[in-house]
């Protein structure tokens, strides 16, 4: 069998990320450093120049190996368009506009390009090599400052629906969506949703919060909820109270053989993970399926790398 190298990027909100996959495995070179992308007057020309930097730089490494580049593919956030390779106009990317950054890279170094969701790219690397190995029906969910989904049914990708931007009911609530709409799970489960709830329990107001304060508040809650706190713990506990009426959504409307949590705030976070399970056994229709956090450090590099091969597979 040839062993296709990948060059992978992953688009975060802050930074970018490089890697090669070869195979199973992940590669990273102290000589590409991840990229920050916040204050840096972001738009379509300065995210092309960063990232075919990084890729020329792989590039020069792995032909003095003598090795050859199969593909480069990219996970980026939503919204955007991979059969037409187009980041479209992503909230998480802001100053990025309708860019065709497959067409771009594919001028620039003669190679095939491949474009995915960063979510979907989350749960194809964790159902290939994370918490869902063994698994053919996955839903990854992403809690960071978004909510992101993947749904893998019967091994393959379905990169169609965007769970966090679906009707989710919280009683005597109503909360206005990043997109615009009301009462979506982002609106309670995103990093703003939770400031909003940590805001109310706390007794501050939700307005006056400064954005990098709103990004320490799942941390704080993690400290203070294990120190005892009663303010954190009671903010642990809506959060995982509308969590759990969100999984509970998801089981019903998905039957999944494994739902896995990734993202800042639940990472590492069993506290968490533990609450959320004891409220959703209050849904008594919720069938058992096991819930898990995510396991890879680079899930995203290692999903479009896998998305990757399946694509030069079919060709
Ligand atoms: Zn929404």
């Amino acid at each position: 069998m040839i062993k296709e190298t990948i060059i992978t990027v992953d688009i975060g909100a802050s930074k970018v990320h490089f890697a090669v996959v070869e195979g199973n495995n992940l590669i990273e070179y102290s000589e590409i450093p991840q990229v920050g992308l916040v204050n840096i007057g972001l738009d379509n020309q300065k995210l092309l120049e960063i990232i075919s930097g990084g890729v020329k730089k792989i590039i020069s490494i792995l032909t003095k190996q003598k090795e050859t580049v199969s593909a480069i593919s990219i996970g980026s956030p939503g919204s955007l368009d991979s059969a037409t390779g187009i980041i479209q106009n992503p909230p998480n990317l802001k100053g990025v506009i309708n860019f065709p950054i497959v067409d771009e890279l594919k001028k620039l170094f003669d190679v095939l390009v491949f474009l995915l969701n960063d979510a979907d790219a989350a749960a194809l690397g964790e159902g290939w090599l994370g918490a869902g190995q063994g698994f053919k029906d996955i839903v990854y969910i992403t809690l960071s400052s978004g909510v992101g989904s993947g749904i893998i049914k019967d091994g393959k990708l379905q990169n169609k629906r965007e769970l966090g931007h679906e009707q989710f009911v919280v009683r005597d609530e109503q909360r206005t969506c990043s997109c615009g709409e009301s009462n979506h799970a982002e609106a309670f489960l995103g990093t703003n949703g939770l400031a909003e709830t940590s805001a109310q329990i706390m007794g501050t107001k939700f307005s006056d919060m400064k954005t990098e304060d709103r990004y320490k508040i799942s941390i704080e809650m993690r400290k203070g909820a294990s120190n005892g706190d009663e303010k954190w713990l009671a903010l642990e506990d809506k959060y995982s109270e509308h969590l759990g009426i969100f999984l509970n959504e998801v089981i019903t409307n998905n039957r999944p053989q494994i739902i896995i949590l990734g993202g800042g705030i639940i990472q590492e976070n069993t506290r968490l993970l533990n609450k959320t399970k004891q409220h959703l056994k209050k849904f008594s229709e919720t069938e058992e399926v096991p819930i898990v956090l995510a396991k890879l450090k680079n899930p995203v590099n290692l999903g479009v790398a896998k998305y990757a091969l399946e694509q030069l597979k079919r060709n």
